[in-house]
């Protein structure tokens, strides 16, 4: 990830920080919150949804009775870019509404929700990437928030102390062979 990059790049240069106008100034935000973050990619995919419903049909969330539908979120995508991007024509780049895509119209229920199997873009008639979003929000929860589902906060916490999944030691590592 190129955001990743030019922060890892920061950590190893501070100095760098403080050149104007350097091109690897830190990102204002990891991830995807609000129309804003939002790729060209998702942008014109919300456009070009025909809400036919093909992505939802094949959802294995969906299917087993989980809140998440794809189309759903492309929908709410389309719905919030009207809805901010005229407010923000009429009073500026600065606009806020006290909203945001994720929690407002999505929750984070319906992204968790997610096995990333890609079964919807596969059907989707229009080549819409529904998994590349999905997990730019919750990359944004994450990496902004620290509001992954317990189970993986865990595993992070892990990999930072122990520098393996599991809650071990890396140097008690041998002893598994035993
Ligand atoms: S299959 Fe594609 S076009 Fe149809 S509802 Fe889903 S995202 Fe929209
Ligand atoms: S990638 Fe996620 S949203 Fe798409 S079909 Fe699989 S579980 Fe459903």
């Amino acid at each position: 990830m190129e955001s990743v990059y030019k922060e890892v790049k920061l950590m190893m240069d501070p100095n760098q920080a403080f050149v104007s106008g350097n091109e690897n100034s830190a990102p204002s935000r990891f991830g995807t919150k609000d129309i804003e973050d939002v790729s060209w990619k998702n942008f014109i995919d919300s456009l070009s949804c025909t809400q036919c419903g093909r992505c939802t049909a094949v959802c294995p969330a969906n299917i087993t009775g989980k809140k998440l539908s794809p189309r759903k979120l492309f929908v709410d995508l389309r719905y919030r870019m009207t809805e901010k991007g005229f407010a923000i024509l009429k009073n500026g780049k600065d606009y806020s509404d006290n909203k945001s895509l994720i929690n407002d119209y999505i929750s984070k229920e319906e992204l968790w929700a997610c096995t990333t199997c890609n079964a919807c873009a596969t059907e989707c008639p229009l080549n819409i990437n529904h998994p590349s979003f999905i997990l730019d929000m919750r990359r944004y929860l994450v990496m902004e928030e620290a509001a992954g589902p317990t189970g993986l906060n865990a595993i992070f916490s892990n990999i930072e102390n122990n520098g393996a999944p599991w809650q071990y030691s890396s140097d008690d590592r041998l002893n598994w062979t035993l």
